[in-house]
């Protein structure tokens, strides 16, 4: 089983993130460059990557399932502000650089909203900016993120991701980041994943999956929203998601909890935890744990 959680880059940069992953039990793990929501970034220290790598093998964390996750503000699908699409696409060629630099192999990327085109000029502003970016020299693959359909992002069918794969040049560069919230949100049922996943080999090809982000949703099937629930705390539930993590042709694919800091009322920012160690733990045995939200707060608490 492969599986990490979303862990922070900070002041140690990779170093950071392997500890970090490393206290939750993990053998891999995504991280952001910065802050997910900004794209004010900082030069790549390479000493503390070496020191971030030896501690990886040390630890049995596979670097090669290890995710990059480019912010999200950055949005190829709308160029109606030429110097902010622009922005954009030489962002990611820096993003691309520094996880080359990382040795990181898959960076993630949200398709895009379209605000106000139709969705088929939308589609093409991302094809045409992911053929800016992708080169033959690209060692990282990016990984198109399936979307939920909130507001007028795109990439929330099958078909969005379909037509986009099919027009970006170098096949070998390009791959699909699963999310089961987004999914469920989206409309497709985890439930009968079998059946998404046939779906998914029939108009695509699963080998294209080169990542899953492992995440229950707050709202129903089709709901459009895109809010996170803790494994088993959700609409899709427990055993629909130890079902997808356990599928024999996935095995080899990371999985990348995203799951909200929990531990008390969601309201008192101050004391919230990440879940993931416990979460992790919970996968592992596969089974549920009714308790995880006390088991969360006691363990942090005490620190
Ligand atoms: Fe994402
Ligand atoms: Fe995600
Ligand atoms: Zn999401």
């Amino acid at each position: 089983m492969i599986i990490g959680s979303h862990v922070s880059f900070g002041k140690e940069q990779l170093l950071g993130s392997v500890k970090e992953a490393i206290s939750y039990g993990a053998n891999t793990f995504m991280f952001y460059t910065g802050a997910p929501q900004n794209t004010i970034r900082k030069d790549i220290d390479n000493s503390l990557t070496k020191e971030a790598i030896k501690l990886m093998e040390d630890n049995n964390i596979l670097i090669d399932k290890v995710i990059c996750h480019a912010p999200y503000i950055v949005n190829l699908a709308n160029n109606l502000d030429s110097a902010k699409y622009d922005f954009g696409i030489n962002f990611l060629k820096g993003e691309i650089a520094r996880c080359e630099s990382l040795e990181i192999k898959y960076l993630v990327l949200h398709p895009g909203s379209s605000v106000g085109l139709e969705r088929n000029i939308a589609m093409d502003n991302i094809i045409f900016a992911l053929n800016k970016i992708i080169t033959k020299d690209t060692k990282t693959m990016i990984l198109l993120e399936t979307m939920a359909g909130k507001g007028t992002e795109v990439g929330s069918s099958l078909e969005e991701i379909k037509y986009i794969l099919e027009r970006v040049n170098i096949k070998d560069k390009i791959g699909v980041c699963l999310d089961t919230c987004h999914l469920n949100d989206a409309g497709y049922d985890m439930s009968k994943f079998d059946l998404f996943l046939k779906m998914f080999d029939d108009m695509i090809g699963i080998s294209y999956i080169k990542c899953i982000h492992i995440n229950d949703s707050k709202n129903i099937l089709g709901a459009h929203k895109d809010r996170h629930a803790n494994i088993g705390y959700g609409t899709i539930g427990f055993n629909s998601l130890i079902n997808i993590i356990n599928n024999e042709t996935l095995k080899n694919v990371p999985k990348i909890l995203e799951t909200p800091y929990t531990g008390n009322n969601e309201e008192d920012k101050e004391r919230l935890y990440p879940p993931y160690k416990f979460e992790i733990d919970m996968i592992k045995k596969g089974e549920f744990n009714s308790n995880l939200i006390n088991d969360i707060k006691e363990f942090y608490m005490v620190k």
